[in-house]
């Protein structure tokens, strides 16, 4: 049972504000235009970086196995950038890249946790780790297996992932 100073914070008029209210100060359209989405919260283990992001509730996960993302178990959904929203963090942020340098591999420098990064596949986006959003608005998950062992196979070839980060 929520206790009452949860109840409290509640305002039943946030969503219709948020609504009106849907340029942020960037002038980017944050609200009207994710009908049929839904907004994830997530963040890091020690709560330094949070984030919210718009995306569906059944998300499509992609499974890859190069060489970073075996080590790290970095799992994690697409959307473009204009869906997703640092809240908080952007000062307790490293990043770490290789090879091509493309990939910016975003971590907590509190905790390690990687829990939003922005990947190799989808420059324009941000990979977002599902283990690391809070719990209550995931309905399904689908994995999909990417082979990013033979990389520019993998994600030149394959249908829909370079348009997941578009607008
Ligand atoms: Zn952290």
């Amino acid at each position: 049972m929520a206790s009452p100073d949860l109840l409290a914070e509640r305002d039943p008029g946030e969503e219709l504000i948020g609504w009106l209210s849907a340029l942020d100060s960037a002038g980017n359209l944050w609200r009207s235009e994710y009908q049929g989405l839904v907004k994830h919260t997530g963040g890091c283990h020690c709560g330094a970086v949070r984030f919210e992001v718009w995306a569906s509730d059944n998300l499509h996960v992609f499974d890859c196995n190069c060489s970073i993302c075996v080590k790290k178990q970095n799992r994690h959904f697409i959307v473009p950038a204009s869906h997703f929203k640092l809240l908080k963090g952007a000062d307790h942020l490293s990043t770490y890249t290789f090879n091509t340098h493309c990939a910016q591999h975003t971590f907590c420098k509190t905790c390690g946790v990687q829990s939003f990064y922005t990947p190799r596949s989808n420059p324009d986006g941000y990979g977002i780790a599902p283990h690391c959003l809070d719990e209550g608005t995931i309905t399904k998950i689908t994995v999909e297996p990417i082979n990013g062992k033979e990389w520019e196979k993998a994600v030149k070839g394959h249908p829909t992932i370079r348009n997941m980060s578009k607008p």
